[in-house]
């Protein structure tokens, strides 16, 4: 048996049935490349789900964290450290807004932080409840989870102890009715990651902002997935010309290690007082020297200006495609969606496995790419010269 299926068995017997057995057992990576247990290589399309942005064992990255747990690993927030203050810092300078950032460890932990925020706020302004999008991803954990509108994976924990509503997606009219004066805040992606990487008609979210201008609720805007450079801009609103209340980051900001941020613009930076919230691990200096080292490459060497060449250079030649099971692509920068005529997915999946490459079967009938941010032209070309054989292979 190879290294890669005993693993995978032991996995199975060890862990709960939450995940599957996942496909592929990674050992190491380089730049864009994996490679699994048994020794075979792999060009990674994913990245750890748009988190891994500089690629794996990026020398910036791994200097960093190296000399940082050779520094000191972890203060708690009964102490402080320079590598936090230094990273809200940066992202408030990248942000150009008055703002006020607090540090957790993962997407669904940072819009936990803005939910309880959101709460606070209508209390103290009589706001009652609370909008999201039917599709909508924003986590895990049981607050975040009553804001996902994902039937599949929410409907079984519920009901959840505060009043959500949900409009559909990128409908401006119908999210103008649902927000009231009693709404306290209305939680938006800029582009719906989770869904299947669907961005909304051109000024959806300038229009979100206006809405929540006029009543006074708070918008959210989770960018776990959409910033960092991912759409070749640092954060996805700021290609919206919107200023947000609220600001939720995590996947790509760490790089690899685990980190998330709540940012609270104006007001919203100083709704929790002393003693409101909290996190024992929530900013700790090796994930903040990592988020740093991440922030520092992507200006250093261009990165944003390079997402958007390479990102149309990838959807281009997608779309330049004629394949029966291709129906079209779409999304921004490096964050794309192949999106396929029939309910194939898990299919092409396996064919880019088979065939060297690492993608995700996101919906029935869409594949996402989000391959680090570090990607070559030569690596996008062998990725287009393989995808009409993989096409081929799936449609069989
Ligand atoms: C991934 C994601 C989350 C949850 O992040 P975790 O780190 O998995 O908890 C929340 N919102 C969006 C938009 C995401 O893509």
């Amino acid at each position: 048996m190879s290294q890669s299926a005993a693993l995978r068995e032991r996995f199975e017997s060890a862990f709960m049935p939450n995940y599957g057995v996942p496909p592929v057992a990674i050992a190491r990576g380089a730049g864009c490349v994996v490679w699994d247990a048994d020794g075979r290589r792999y060009l990674d399309l994913i990245g750890g789900i748009a988190v891994s942005s500089l690629g794996h064992a990026h020398p910036a990255l791994v200097e960093a964290v190296s000399h940082q747990v050779a520094t000191l690993a972890h203060t708690s927030n009964l102490f402080l450290h320079e590598p936090e203050v230094l990273l809200a810092e940066r992202l408030l300078g990248l942000l150009g807004q008055p703002a006020r950032v607090f540090l957790a460890n993962s997407g669904t932990e940072a819009n936990e932080a803005a939910l309880k925020l959101a709460i606070k706020y209508g209390k103290t302004h009589g706001k009652t409840y609370f909008v999201a999008a039917e599709m909508g991803f924003h986590g895990r954990t049981l607050g975040a989870l009553s804001l996902t509108g994902k039937p599949s994976i929410r409907d079984q924990f519920g009901p959840f102890p505060i009043d959500v509503r949900f409009v559909p997606y990128g409908d401006a009219d119908a999210l103008k009715n649902a927000v009231t004066q009693d709404c306290a805040a209305v939680f938006l992606e800029p582009t719906q990651g989770e869904a299947g990487v669907v961005p909304p008609p051109d000024g959806y979210f300038r229009a979100a902002r206006e809405i929540c201008s006029a009543t006074g609720a708070l918008l959210v805007a989770d960018e776990i997935q959409s910033a960092i450079g991912r759409t070749g801009h640092w954060f996805a609103h700021q290609a919206e010309g919107v200023v947000p209340d609220v600001l939720t980051l995590a996947k790509g900001l760490g790089g690899g290690l685990p980190i998330g941020a709540c940012i609270g613009f104006g007001e919203a930076g100083t709704v929790f007082e002393k003693g409101d919230h909290g996190s024992t691990f929530g900013g700790n200096p090796v994930s903040c020297a990592a988020a740093l080292a991440v922030l520092g490459t992507i200006e250093r060497d261009g990165l944003l200006e390079h997402v958007k060449r390479a990102g149309r250079m990838l959807g281009d030649g997608i779309a330049a495609v004629d394949h029966p099971l291709l129906a079209g692509v779409r999304g921004r920068g490096l964050w794309l969606a192949i999106v396929l005529t029939a309910e194939r997915s898990a299919q092409v999946q396996a064919a880019a496995q088979e065939a060297g490459f690492l993608v995700n079967a996101l919906q029935p009938d869409a594949v996402r790419l989000a391959p680090p941010l570090v990607i070559t032209d030569a690596e996008i070309e062998s990725f287009l010269a393989a995808l009409p054989g993989i096409l081929e292979a799936a449609n069989e």
